[in-house]
């Protein structure tokens, strides 16, 4: 009797947290069916707009796609050290756009800034209405000394075998290029004839900084009080099993890109003969610095661009993500530690911490002096340069280490771009009718692209390619066996053009 009486009461106990727990969960699946569906909201009015009438022009497809062979012969490659540069293979390439463009080259103005910048105006005829910049980039990094031969087709052949099209910049950057003018062409011989004025943007230089490319052209434009709604460049793309939880393809749309700051940290302790050693060294007491800079990371935080894309792809994820994702306010802390489990999603959320080049000693039985460790952090929305200096002295907490580093060094993440514009409300339409197949997600660029130099040029800046890439696609940029799928190609030709066309119509 008593037992059944302390077994009920330890029932009834029991069955409040778990009544607690019921309601909990109930509440966060609440949560979850009341999030608004904007990854696919825009579908929908896609379709409704294709109806009233979508941009459409058949392709030839088979001549467009012969151009970017030939575009991807050109060894436009960017050096490390300008005298190594081929200037000859830029003026080559640009005389060969001037062939095949014929349209573009005849209705836009080349505006001259003195290097291989392309840079292009489209006028339209209302020149007071906020114009556009599309962006691409015509130089490609080199090919890895020693891996010309792992490559399935030679690097700057241009080969068009297995569905695709190989070669160095066929995903990096010139498959975009081509794919502007290619749908700039086709509206042009089509009567297009805008009210907003289009700008190209084609740097030369984008893998070594773009100086001489995007930074003249946005200082340009800047200079001239050129109204710009946006400019759109590379950064994301379309995402194929990249996205955890989702099974969906996801266009990722970057709405700012990392900064980036190196510091150097050194260790200074008396030298000698190795045979008498003090009992710590210039190397052991920097080594201990950077152990406890490894372990102990910038904070992170999922405010911002993290939140507003985990929101928007919630919905869309395999339970029990889509139960987490959609209650962040609950299961925060949960979401930050997956996200620091993998290097590519943590760099998303928190200004990452990179131990790049270490120096001490000379000689084997010498102790070494000084101990020297450059370190480069990417810096997220929000983290500034002091930020980082503060937290470096705080957890390495020596005085004998000296921080060589200003806060004016520091190149501060980009500012966040709206999504509540009327350029963003035009480039997702775009996407959707392109790419009927994906959701839609705004993200954060862990790389530097030519955009950043827009930032105050463009009302806002957007980062994104119409490119699909799949897991095994991240290794080919920059790397081996860059290549670009065909009907991709013809994807992308086809985004633009809608695009461009809606641009102006808007
Ligand atoms: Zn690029």
């Amino acid at each position: 009797m008593a037992k059944g009486r302390k077994r009920r009461s330890l029932i009834l106990w029991l069955s409040i947290p778990f009544a607690a727990l019921i309601t909990l969960l109930a509440l966060m699946a609440l949560r979850l069916m009341l999030l608004p569906d904007t990854a696919h909201s825009e579908k929908q009015q896609a379709i409704t707009g294709a109806m009233a009438g979508a941009y459409s022009h058949p392709i030839d497809g088979e001549a467009a796609l012969m151009r970017l062979s030939q575009a991807l012969q050109f060894q436009t490659i960017s050096t490390e050290n300008p005298a190594d540069r081929d200037a000859s293979a830029f003026a080559a390439f640009h005389a060969f756009l001037a062939d095949h463009f014929p349209l573009v080259h005849a209705r836009a103005e080349r505006i001259d800034l003195g290097s291989d910048a392309l840079f292009f105006k489209l006028a339209g005829s209302k020149p007071t209405l906020p114009g556009s910049v599309l962006m691409a980039h015509q130089d490609v990094v080199p090919i890895e000394p020693g891996t010309d031969q792992d490559w399935q087709h030679p690097p700057f052949s241009g080969a068009i075998a297995d569905g695709h099209i190989w070669g160095r910049g066929a995903m990096d950057d010139k498959g975009a290029l081509l794919a502007i003018l290619e749908a700039l062409e086709l509206l042009l011989a089509d009567g297009f004839e805008p009210e907003r004025t289009l700008w190209l943007a084609f740097g030369a230089d984008e893998e070594v900084g773009g100086e001489n490319g995007a930074v003249k052209i946005a200082t340009w434009l800047s200079e001239h009080d050129i109204p710009i709604a946006f400019a759109l460049d590379e950064g994301l793309a379309v995402l194929h099993g990249i996205t955890p939880g989702v099974s969906a393809p996801v266009a990722m749309v970057g709405l700012a890109e990392k900064g980036s700051m190196t510091i150097r940290l050194s260790a200074q302790e008396d030298g000698g003969h190795s045979s008498m050693p003090p009992r710590i060294s210039a190397p052991g007491r920097l080594a201990k610095a950077l152990t406890r800079l490894e372990r102990n990371p910038m904070p992170a935080s999922l405010d911002g661009i993290p939140a507003q894309m985990l929101v928007r792809l919630a919905p869309h994820m395999d339970f029990p993500l889509d139960l987490i994702t959609a209650n962040l306010w609950l299961t925060e802390a949960l979401v930050i530690d997956q996200f620091s489990a993998a290097p590519s999603s943590n760099s998303m959320i928190r200004t990452t911490t990179a131990i790049t080049m270490l120096q001490a000693g000379f000689k084997s039985n010498v102790l070494a002096q000084t101990a020297e460790a450059t370190i480069n952090f990417r810096l997220r929305p929000g983290d500034s340069g002091q930020d980082i200096l503060d937290h470096v002295r705080r957890v390495i907490d020596d005085e004998a280490i000296t921080i060589h580093g200003t806060d004016e060094e520091a190149q501060p993440a980009s500012p966040i771009s709206s999504t509540q514009s009327a350029a963003f409300s035009v480039l997702e339409r775009s996407i959707a009718k392109s790419f009927p197949d994906a959701l839609l997600a705004p993200g954060l660029v862990i790389a530097a692209t030519d955009g950043r130099h827009f930032t105050k040029a463009a009302d806002d800046v957007y980062r994104f390619s119409p490119m699909r890439l799949h897991p095994d696609d991240l290794a080919r940029l920059h790397g081996t066996n860059e290549r670009l799928k065909i009907d991709n190609y013809l994807e992308m030709i086809g985004f633009y053009a809608e695009l461009i066309n809606a641009t102006d119509q808007n």
